[in-house]
């Protein structure tokens, strides 16, 4: 039994059979050649061979729907069939001719220069992850030239351990079968990182091992917990793990289950952040109330073209539809820092981090961004979308957003095409923003807080910089401070917030952020239900007072109506309902049912009084869908039923039947 230490780049703990990738590539020896004909046709052969494993692998991403593997693997299909002399096959015969060199040893070098040079340039995140598609291209040139088969076919569940692994040999393997990844070398910003994240294999790095050494059949054991890799583990060790494995099972089946009746109690509402319609499938799965960051951006990563008005309207009203009327906040592009889009021209820029990036980008594009701001106004219209923009440091780019929303919202209305202005919001990111939040926050409808971004600027580290992780502080006091600070601003000017950055999903700082007020976490859809169970007992409403009607509670400032967004009729909350019952929230007298049936009102003995008003603007339907069951008078006791409304009549005739409860004034 040996046991090593590496660095977690997704978590989760693990025992499996060990299989070996083939990418480790050997020693490469220069080699005289005589017939460099020979070698070039060598090299052409391993491109095509390479080439078609590259089809296969993406024809498989799509089978099994892994987002983040398409983008990649068509990047290493356009860097192979890219026929300029910069490619690599082209600088590699190059070398062949110059050095009468083998095919070998002519990848290796160039591939190597070509890294290099990506490093010179910068340091930036982007650029090493461009070197590593560069080097996974090259390891598996080498590997056809000496023969090594493409991909690996497992019969069985394993953990891979490879001393790099591409994206596309991530791909190649049935998902269903990859139990954990071990590697030698690879970041946490490899795209091969982000897919093992999304598919949620455990992945440790920074572990050498001698793959000789490995027989078939050999047990690894993979536990993030401890940054472990133990190879080859004793008996008593595997019985442990095994006994750890199964509780870690029971516990994760026991919080997703206690999680669906938590989410819709919590007193902060718990959103998803997605990247692709495709995510939105576990957003609803793990009992997401909302999502409340779609990085659209995302759209754009890998697309050869800027994304039309209509495939964007598609995507959006993709996830609209699927989160059936809860919240969805998509925030526009993003791109630029460690995100780079090939249909989106990017100045050369010696700080990328401090560059054209987020809500620059968008200003820099006119073109682009009103095609963004169109494709979202159309599908804002009757739903329940909000739009974010990004990186905001000053008064007037919020102003100028508003212009352009404004702008485009008057050309939809001249074409004579449906559409709907959403509520606005800005994500706090810069330290500028929190500051000025005051002057910002009169044009806005919420603001979310993206922690990533904010401890970035505040403490002045770049956050894809591996060499300074030990400063990079997400739970800095100033990071704190400044969310503090945005709540209480926030607040004041009766505005919502939200944490959309990674410290959204942290356990330990929730109950703080829910003491400071803070009124959404979003987090990666996994990790919902466990923040839900962290926050039991935090319920939404006084708790002498029942939740009057099953659903996903909507914070008072979100609800689309401004007579209850803004508190004109006393405190309140929404609540989306999953049915049509309305039971009484106390003990009390039915103090008043609307002509329309549509609202009632109940006062308890300590002459608590709440209004129940079913859905915004329903007093036009007049009664229809709505079944009253008590009178007015009426002694009802909690919990009893009050009335029932048909939520689909509701939503046909194109109204929200989000239920407000009310606390009226004394
Ligand atoms: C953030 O900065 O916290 C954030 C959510 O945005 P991103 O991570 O996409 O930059
Ligand atoms: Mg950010």
């Amino acid at each position: 039994m040996k046991q090593y230490s590496g660095q977690v780049i997704s978590e989760g703990t693990v025992l499996a059979k060990v299989f070996i990738g083939e990418t480790i590539t050997p020693n490469i020896e220069k080699m005289n050649v005589k017939d460099i004909t020979n070698e070039e046709t060598r090299l052409d052969e391993a491109c095509l061979e390479v080439m078609s494993f590259l089809h296969k692998s993406i024809k498989r991403a799509k089978q099994e729907q892994i987002a983040e593997g398409i983008g990649i693997i068509d990047t290493h299909i356009a860097l192979l069939s890219d026929d300029s002399k910069q490619s690599l096959p082209h600088r590699a015969k190059q070398l062949i001719h110059e050095e009468t060199c083998n095919a070998e040893y002519a990848l290796e070098t160039v591939a190597g220069r070509m890294v290099d040079e990506f490093d010179a340039i910068s340091k930036s995140g982007y650029l090493s992850a461009r070197g590593e598609d560069i080097l996974h291209i090259k390891n598996m040139l080498i590997n056809t030239l000496l023969g090594v088969t493409l991909g690996c076919e497992i019969a069985e569940p394993a953990i891979i351990y490879s001393d790099r692994l591409s994206p596309e040999q991530l791909t190649s393997f049935d998902p269903k079968l990859i139990k954990g990844i071990v590697t030698a070398k690879g970041s946490a910003l490899s795209h091969t990182a982000i897919i093992a994240r999304n598919m949620n294999i455990p992945f440790l790095t920074g572990i050498k091992i001698d793959a000789g050494s490995v027989h078939p059949d050999m047990i690894g054991i993979i536990d993030s917990e401890s940054n472990t890799f133990i190879l080859d583990p004793d008996e008593t060790t595997v019985h442990s793990y095994n006994i750890k494995m199964r509780e870690n099972e029971e516990k994760a089946l026991l919080i997703k289950e206690k999680a669906k009746e938590l989410v819709g109690s919590c007193k902060v509402a718990l959103y998803a952040n997605i990247g692709r319609p495709c995510e939105v499938a576990d957003a609803i799965s793990n009992c997401a109330a909302g999502i409340g960051l779609f990085r659209s951006e995302f759209l754009f990563l890998d697309a050869k073209e800027t994304v039309d008005e209509q495939s964007q309207y598609e995507a959006y009203k993709e996830v609209i539809n699927a989160m059936d009327g809860k919240p969805v906040i998509v925030r526009t592009i993003d791109i630029g820092a460690d995100k780079e889009a090939k249909c989106i021209k990017l100045p050369k820029e010696s700080n990328p981090a401090l560059g054209t990036r987020g809500i620059r980008i968008s200003f820099a594009n006119p073109d682009v961004f009103r095609t963004q701001l169109r494709a979202l106004l159309r599908a804002a219209y009757c739903s329940n979308l909000k739009i974010m923009f990004p990186m905001i440091s000053s008064l007037w780019e919020v102003k100028k957003v508003i212009e352009e929303v404004d702008y485009v919202a008057a050309m939809l209305k001249e074409e004579g095409i449906d559409y709907a202005k959403p509520p606005i919001g800005i994500m706090v990111e810069t330290p500028a923003a929190v500051m000025i939040l005051d002057d910002i926050a009169p044009y806005i409808d919420f603001v979310s807080i993206g922690t990533n971004d904010l401890t970035q600027y505040a403490l002045g580290i770049d956050r894809t910089n591996e060499n300074l992780s030990d400063y990079y502080d997400v739970r800095h006091k100033a990071v704190l401070e400044l969310i503090r600070i945005t709540v209480e601003k926030a607040h004041k000017h009766g505005i919502s917030v939200g944490i959309c950055g990674e410290l959204g999903a942290d356990i330990k700082l929730a109950k703080d952020f829910l003491k400071m007020g803070v009124d959404e976490l979003s987090m990666p859809a996994s990790k919902i239900p466990a923040m839900a169970l962290a926050l039991e007992g935090e319920v939404s409403v006084d708790s002498d007072i029942l939740v009057p009607v099953d659903g996903y509670l909507i914070p008072m400032e979100e609800i689309p109506d401004a007579v209850f967004s803004k508190g004109l009729v006393g405190r309140c909350v929404g609540i989306y309902p999953e049915n049509g019952i309305v039971t009484a929230p106390f003990d009390g007298v039915v103090t008043m049912i609307a002509k329309t049936k549509h609202a009632i009102s109940i006062k308890s003995q300590n002459a608590t009084e709440v209004l129940i008003h079913i859905g915004i603007d329903t007093v036009s339907m007049d009664g229809r869908g709505f079944e009253i069951n008590v009178n007015e008078g009426d002694v009802v006791k909690a919990g009893s039923k009050l009335l029932t409304f048909d939520v689909d009549m509701i939503k046909d005739v194109g109204l929200s039947p989000i239920v407000i409860v009310v606390i009226l004034p004394n």
